[in-house]
């Protein structure tokens, strides 16, 4: 990267699974890491400012980057493999003063009998019903393409599926009551579990629950890449400048 732009690289986001300050990966499971000051070896080897980023709220910010002028709060839920949100706040993320904004996957929300063992120790965690391991079998992998989801999806036990969106919906309406959030969107592998899924989740979220606004829930849009999202919070971050939704597609790397 260094070689190709020299001079003109301005920023360099770097997005990763795990927490991280912007400086310093402070934990990721996936890749077994804690404490690592990534972004100051990135900037020896760049020449410019790095910046870290969780891979979800790289995902919030792109989303909330299609609109010209995003406003209000928005919750991102990404369900994958694992299960993760952000909340952005008039299109910038809005993170906790520990980064720690947005664990939501082991917190319980099934409980009784229906309750199931989870992979951190615990039972009936937001993960155990909606992640798609849970929901769509053990097949699933996060390395699937977007036909490889669809298929499986095809043959699902749809009691695991509604299972998961009412999981998924307690947590949203939960999260909602507390917000008031413009919408809340669901983005990441499950984005391929098509129309019925996502109904299922908003019938969930439709009760009438007093004092209450109806937060509209959809899909996240396929043309706001993960990529795009930590190259603007990178740009964001050193020189407070922020793209419009056209060049932020333009950045997208193209979808296979
Ligand atoms: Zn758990």
């Amino acid at each position: 990267m260094a070689a190709e732009f020299g001079g003109r690289l301005l920023a360099a986001g770097v997005q990763l699974p795990g927490t991280t300050d912007g400086r310093v990966v402070l934990e990721s499971v996936q890749l077994k890491w804690q404490d690592v000051p990534l972004a100051e070896r990135f900037e020896r080897v760049l020449g410019a400012p790095v910046l870290l980023i969780n891979d979800v709220d790289a995902e919030a910010i792109a989303e909330a980057g299609m609109e010209e002028s995003p406003s209000g709060y928005r919750l991102f839920i990404h369900l994958g493999g694992g299960v993760g949100a952000a909340v952005t706040l008039d299109g910038e993320l809005a993170p906790g003063p520990r980064d720690r904004a947005g664990e939501i996957g082991h917190v319980q929300v099934v409980f009784g009998e229906a309750a199931r063992a989870c992979r951190c120790g615990q039972r009936g965690c937001l993960e155990s019903a909606a992640a798609l391991g849970a929901m769509l079998g053990e097949e699933f992998s996060d390395a699937m393409d977007a036909s490889e989801i669809r298929a499986l999806a095809a043959q699902a036990d749809e009691e695991q599926l509604d299972e998961g969106a009412r999981a998924l919906a307690r947590a949203v309406k939960l999260i909602s009551a507390l917000l008031d959030p413009i919408e809340v969107v669901i983005g990441g592998p499950a984005t391929e579990l098509g129309p019925r899924f996502l109904d299922r989740v908003r019938e969930e979220t439709e009760y009438p629950a007093r004092g209450t606004a109806q937060v509209p829930v959809r899909y996240a849009d396929p043309r706001a890449s993960l990529a795009a999202g930590a190259a603007q919070a990178a740009l964001t971050g050193a020189l407070g400048v922020r793209w419009n939704p056209e060049q932020l597609r333009a950045a997208s790397p193209a979808n296979p």
